[in-house]
């Protein structure tokens, strides 16, 4: 039977899992990872305010795997030899006949001093040894920024900055502190958060305004030191910076032969596929496919895209034409701590509902649901 290898489990991952088990396909399935467990990323801005801890994020999937008959291969990919058909990781060289590349993005961490900023991106540790210097600290300023990869517009992530912006401006708020802080927004873009659409930027920018949220906009970033973010329009004081480096793809394709993008990312066309690789699937923060300048990195993106790889590959198993197509969905609610403000955008329509205490609600209900699956 023809063996099908999924890398990562993430929410391409288990997307490409749920959906190949749903559409029939009794296959087995051996999906790579280095732990049986999903990291729920969107989470981690309730961190700060206690919301949420590593157990709540960390949703262990041995009991998936179970039901959905899939072998876990604990291990991390190291090199890709597509000709050959094999996937070679630290802990052993394995065979493949299709194989769906959904191992997440890198974070590019380039910039002199990078160590002195928080990452929220790497997962809860630094979330967490953030949310504890914060809670120690008495006054002093914040700043908040991202970056982008010049190389690959899409490759940023803005939002889950300015949840924490907000959700940290209501967390003072609330402990009755705010005013012993002064919190700064930066960003190396004059319009960050441009993805969302031009009426997205203005309300974020008019909500900073209302609550004293200084800005540092449109400076190219030269780094970080203790004290300080200094961007070539001057330096912003900091005694805490949280920031979201750009993305880049995994460090194991660069020398698998695989086509990669200016930016390093893996190359797919509409379909999900590697082109001149058959059989060979890429879809999520990994990937880089055509759409819009705006097409997102985000889990929901992540998801669709598996579900049309994985149509696309059980199709050309049935020896069909691969003819889905992902849908560019951009869906987001900004949450600040105790409302939230939803950001919809397709390529027809781009749609902005205000501040209301009920997207916060939604916000955890979608969790409570999308994690039901798994549990
Ligand atoms: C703080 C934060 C908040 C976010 N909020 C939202 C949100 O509200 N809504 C939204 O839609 N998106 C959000 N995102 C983005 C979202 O988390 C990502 O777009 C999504 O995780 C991408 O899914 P993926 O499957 O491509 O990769 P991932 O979810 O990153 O999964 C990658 C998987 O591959 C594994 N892996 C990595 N390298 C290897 C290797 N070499 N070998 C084997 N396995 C490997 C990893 O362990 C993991 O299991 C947020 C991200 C962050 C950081």
């Amino acid at each position: 039977m023809p063996q099908i290898m999924i890398i990562g489990s993430g929410f391409g991952g288990l997307t490409a899992v749920k959906t190949l088990r749903k559409q029939g396909c009794r296959d087995p399935i051996t999906l790579i990872s280095p732990r049986p467990v999903l990291f729920y990323y969107p989470s981690l801005i309730w961190v700060p305010a206690g919301l949420r801890s590593e157990a709540d994020l960390t949703i262990p999937l041995k009991k998936f795997f179970k039901r959905e008959d899939v072998r876990h291969h604990e291990g991390t990919v190291m090199g890709l030899y597509p000709n050959e058909r094999q996937v070679k990781t630290d802990n052993g060289t394995l065979a493949f006949d299709k194989l769906i590349i959904a191992s997440g993005g890198r974070f590019i961490k380039k910039l002199p001093g990078i160590e002195h900023a928080y990452t929220p991106c790497e997962g809860y540790e630094p979330t967490k040894a953030y949310s504890d210097r914060l809670a120690a600290l008495e006054g002093g300023t914040l700043a908040f920024g991202f970056g982008g990869n010049p190389k690959e517009p899409a490759a940023m992530r803005g939002g889950p900055i300015f949840e924490f912006l907000f959700g940290i401006d209501t967390m003072l708020r609330k402990q009755k502190r705010r005013n012993k802080f002064e919190l700064v927004f930066f960003s190396p873009a004059p319009e960050p958060g441009k993805r969302l659409g031009v009426k997205a930027v203005k309300a974020l920018l008019n909500e900073m305004e209302k609550y004293q949220i200084r800005t540092h906009l449109g400076h190219k970033m030269k780094g970080f030191s203790e004290n300080a973010v200094h961007t070539e329009g001057g330096d912003i004081q900091s005694d805490l910076t949280l920031f979201m480096p750009g993305m880049t793809g995994p460090a194991w394709a660069a020398n698998s032969g695989l086509p990669i993008s200016e930016g390093g990312m893996i190359k797919g066309d509409a379909h999900c596929r590697v082109p001149g690789f058959e059989g060979i699937y890429v879809v999520g923060d990994s990937s880089s496919l055509p759409g819009p300048d705006w097409l997102p990195k985000q889990a929901h993106m992540a998801d669709l895209q598996a579900v049309t790889a994985v149509k696309n590959l059980l199709a050309e198993k049935a020896g069909q034409p691969a003819e889905h197509q992902f849908k560019t969905e951009l869906i987001c609610i900004v949450d600040t701590l105790d409302k939230g403000m939803l950001v919809y955008r397709t390529p027809k329509r781009t749609m902005l509902m205000p501040k209301l205490r009920v997207l916060n609600w939604a916000k955890r209900f979608f969790e409570w649901h999308y994690l039901r699956t798994y549990r």
